[in-house]
């Protein structure tokens, strides 16, 4: 019925006519789902410029120079999403979206730094040497909504793009202070969905019904406890019970997706929140089952600490303006799945390195399958794990080679971590950093074997250094 009216709009052009009939539809039910829940234009409120904090000396004057550029040309302009939420909170926005009725084609004819992307949904990327100003065309509602065609069998969104109006572009977003829009015909705020008064109340509430909406998009899961964590808002009592109901369905979403969210999630400042309340809404076990297996039979906290203290050091990291790694996070949040799975198989007869081997191996092609890391990622996840053996041997060469490995300092500071952690005595740690500030001269000393006495006692104690060292090795990774 949809698609009847939707041509009749397109070959008429009239929105008066498509808007009335829309009504008659509504008032006799013909059409369920979308008219029923979808906010409708009468319930649109505007924010006059002096009702709200928006100050145009805030947003980026690339954005400005598009919003204008667009005016101009005579197309509505707006910005919308998390950069309007965040300069009503006052915050500084990441990044500007710009959302307009022009498509964009037409936006490039405006543009000459313009580059369109996605083939999904096309959209305009505006350049202006680093910063990009992302420009999408109205969202329409497509026959997504109303054709269950476009929905999998599990309900989840198969096909967007459509292109429509802004009161069809707000139903498709996700949170209703995720949906306001800054006019800059005007400079004032539209809210189709009481979203100004939801981001007074710090609440995320999803637009529509949460089952339906996270249905359609799991991912939006993930975006609550985001939101929730980083702009320190509550996530709608009406959302919670379906998250936890549904946290499952995550387990759909591409793990290409998944690995960028995981990323959104734990790099950003706020990763020991999150991984509470990833945990607490049941998400993170999805994301990450091994480790909360370990996390379900830890003993005496740990591996929790471990965890903890990872996620910790990198916020503080990031709080210092210092730059975190993907791969450091994982190989925190994997390390204690890996021991495990190693000890399994150092029962099962395996020897040593192998067992360590074959559990990081399992472990990550396990994880890559879930979030996928790319190849690089594992590869120094792997370096940071092999290399904490090596740490044990501080006689001969080996101290000196180990230094100039490329992934030294990150092994090293995972190596700080476990020792902060109790998996490693301190005064392992202390010993390497002394040696990485020592001159050539000390560092030469301080790798020196103990003197000789004769060469009987020499070689008996040849043969048990080998030995020590090959049991210091299997008590690290036994750790
Ligand atoms: P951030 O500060 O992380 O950029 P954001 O809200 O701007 O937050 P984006 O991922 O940049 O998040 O998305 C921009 C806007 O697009 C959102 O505010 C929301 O309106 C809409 N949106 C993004 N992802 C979804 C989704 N999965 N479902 C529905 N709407 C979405
Ligand atoms: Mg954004």
């Amino acid at each position: 019925m949809i698609n009847v009216i939707k041509k009749f709009k397109e070959t008429q052009g009239s929105t008066i006519i498509f808007n009335f009939i829309k009504k008659i539809i509504t008032a006799t039910n013909l059409r369920p789902t979308l008219l029923e829940e979808s906010p409708v234009a009468e319930k649109v409120r505007i924010y006059s410029r002096s009702e709200h904090i928006i100050s145009r000396s805030k947003i980026s004057e690339n954005a400005l120079k598009v919003l204008y550029r667009l005016q101009k040309e005579g197309y509505d302009a707006y910005l919308v999403g998390g950069c309007v939420r965040d300069l009503l909170l006052g915050r500084e926005p990441k990044d500007f979206d710009v959302v307009t009725n022009a498509d964009p084609e037409q936006v490039r004819k405006v543009f000459r730094n313009c580059r369109i992307i996605g083939r999904r949904f096309r959209l305009a990327h505006v350049h202006f040497g680093h910063e990009v100003i992302e420009v999408a065309t109205f969202r329409g509602v497509s026959e997504t909504d109303s054709n269950k065609q476009m929905l999998d069998k599990e309900g989840r969104l198969l096909r967007d793009n459509v292109y429509g109006n802004i009161e069809e572009d707000v139903w498709r977003r996700d949170f209703t202070v995720n949906a306001l829009y800054y006019n800059i015909k005007d400079f004032s705020v539209v809210d189709y969905v009481n979203g100004m008064d939801d981001h007074k109340a710090a609440t995320l509430k999803l637009i529509g019904e949460p089952v339906v909406r996270f249905r359609e998009d799991p991912v939006r899961m993930l975006r609550a406890v985001r939101f929730a964590v980083k702009l320190g808002f509550k996530i709608d009592g009406g959302c919670q019970q379906p998250i936890k109901d549904m946290a499952e369905l995550l387990g759909s979403i591409p793990s290409a997706r998944l690995y960028d969210e995981v990323l959104k999630l734990f790099l950003f400042g706020y990763a020991l929140q999150t991984f509470e309340m990833l945990r607490q809404y049941a998400l993170f076990q999805v994301l990450f089952p091994a480790t909360e297996q370990c996390l379900a039979s830890e003993e005496n906290g740990f591996p929790r600490q471990l965890i903890i203290k990872a996620l910790q050091n990198s916020d503080n990291r990031i709080a210092e303006g210092k730059s975190v790694t993907a791969y450091f996070l994982f190989a925190s949040l994997l390390w204690e799945p890996v021991q495990q799975l190693a000890k399994e198989k150092l029962k099962q007869g395996l020897p040593e390195f192998m067992a360590y081997q074959d559990a990081a191996n399992e472990i990550l092609s396990r994880q890559v399958k879930i979030t996928a890391l790319p190849r690089h990622i594992s590869l120094s996840i792997r370096d940071v794990w092999s290399l904490q053996p090596k740490f044990n041997t501080r006689v001969g060469s080996k101290p000196s080679r180990l230094i100039t490995h490329p992934k030294f300092r990150a092994a090293y500071d995972f190596l700080l971590l476990r020792a902060e952690t109790g998996g490693v005595d301190p005064e392992l740690v202390d010993w390497w950093s002394k040696y990485q500030n020592a001159s050539e001269n000390e560092q030469r000393k301080m790798t020196a074997p103990a003197r000789k006495k004769s060469p009987a006692h020499s070689a008996s104690r040849k043969r048990n250094n080998r030995k020590k060292t090959a049991d210091s090795l299997t008590d690290s990774q036994n750790q």
